[in-house]
């Protein structure tokens, strides 16, 4: 089949709650991925970074066959030979005293909640059915009926409601509105460290850390979103580690399992994550000895080809370069490690139109916010394919 007859029968079989760029990508290798007429492109979503180490990577690769011949899952009614090293992998690697395995970000987002509110009932003292939690204005942490109770994004909202109550939404990087926001019945702050999906939005300096100390001072968990900004993605295991502060809970995805399989965590301390018993909380598929298997082997990936410290000096090469761009079109181009965004005027008819002429040239990836030009590429790109994307982002932009 080509590509026209593959796209109708997504349009006839499939819900259109997507409106990707027609691009029908058969195979990928690295940071390249193939159409199915052979065309190369230079993937610069990288999956939303859940490709962080690359397409198909060929250690995490072999893990996920080898384990798929041994035992791929048991269910946590059984226990299965992998998912204890995992966990102590993963919290010796990220410096928490336990974890919470889930699948996809959007359930490990529910799981921190969950357990923000335990935590608030049982060790804070909040009364019952009281307990409240803080995010901030353009946030992305999912796309559940609860998660989207507290999104800003009226899009994401539209008809679903009735939706779950407890929640309060302030402007994002004010440490002031924050402040006044907490109440006695707060249990937890959650929120990205840079704004992935709201347009690679970078607080102020100091705000994480504002937010880290007045959490503390407040008795209120600090909870970090790092699915997409975390696992080396910005120049750092976690983008928090910027501002030099430690989150109480922090949530990974995507890149956890380099993309092969849907891995999801909650980290946390025994103080909180201790707090749940068995049959309080669960999931059919999570700490699967697959899953772990493929997670383990994307970690170990991750530190020893160095990636986090990739991601900081090519992330800050290719801010340099484009901000040596000479564009009519760009106001502003912002990011942390291999995380950037460019955005256009709003005069220059959105960010889309410049994606297909991309896509045209080789290089794909998306426009987030109608404005704003989105490049994260998987953190093992080199200096010379990043000179290669320079030349055809140039022609484009300026
Ligand atoms: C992608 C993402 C999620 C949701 O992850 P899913 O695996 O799509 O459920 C949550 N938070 C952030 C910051 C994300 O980028």
């Amino acid at each position: 089949m080509n590509s026209k007859e593959l796209i109708a029968l997504e349009d006839r079989y499939g819900a259109h709650n997507y409106h990707p760029l027609d691009v029908i990508i058969d195979r990928a290798e690295g940071v390249w991925v193939y159409d199915i007429e052979g065309k190369r492109y230079l993937d610069c979503l990288s999956a939303y970074s859940a490709v962080n180490q690359g397409h198909c990577h060929p250690r995490i690769i072999r893990a996920l066959k080898e384990q798929a011949d041994m035992v791929t899952l048991t269910s946590r009614a059984f226990r299965n030979s992998r998912l204890g090293l995992f966990e102590k992998e993963l919290c010796e690697l990220t410096g928490y005293e336990m974890v919470l395995p889930m699948n996809s970000g959007a359930e490990a987002v529910e799981t921190a909640l969950k357990v923000a509110r335990r935590w608030g009932y049982q060790t804070k003292g909040v009364p019952a059915g009281q307990a409240e939690i803080i995010a901030c204005n353009g946030n992305f942490h999912g796309r559940t009926i609860t998660i989207v109770s507290f999104s800003s994004d009226e899009q994401y909202r539209k008809d679903y409601g009735p939706f779950t109550p407890g929640f309060k939404v302030v402007e994002f990087g004010d440490i002031e509105a924050l402040g006044a926001a907490v109440t006695p019945n707060t249990v937890a702050v959650i929120l990205e460290p840079i704004q992935g999906e709201g347009g690679v939005v970078i607080p102020p300096d100091g705000y994480l850390k504002g937010v880290a100390s007045l959490c503390r001072e407040q008795e209120v968990l600090f909870m970090v979103d790092e699915i997409q900004t975390g696992l080396g993605r910005t120049g750092r295991l976690f983008a928090h580690q910027h501002e030099d502060v430690r989150a109480d809970v922090a949530i990974i995805g995507k890149a956890l399992s380099g993309g092969v399989y849907p891995v999801s965590a909650v980290l946390s301390d025994r103080e909180v994550l201790g707090l749940f018993r068995p049959g309080d909380h669960g999931s059919t598929f999570g700490g699967n000895p697959l899953g772990v298997a493929v997670a383990r082997e994307a970690l170990r990936v991750l530190v020893e080809e160095d990636l986090f410290e990739r991601a900081a000096t090519l992330g800050a090469y290719l801010m340099g370069r484009l901000q040596r761009l000479e564009s009519p079109h760009i106001k502003e181009v912002r990011g942390r490690g291999l995380l950037v965004g460019i955005e256009l005027f709003s005069e220059s008819g959105g960010a889309r139109r410049f994606c297909e002429e991309l896509q045209e040239r080789g290089i794909l990836c998306k426009e987030t916010h109608t404005h704003i030009i989105r490049l994260s590429p998987p953190l093992v790109i080199t200096k010379e394919e990043i000179d290669w994307a320079m030349v055809q982002i140039a022609s484009v932009l300026e």
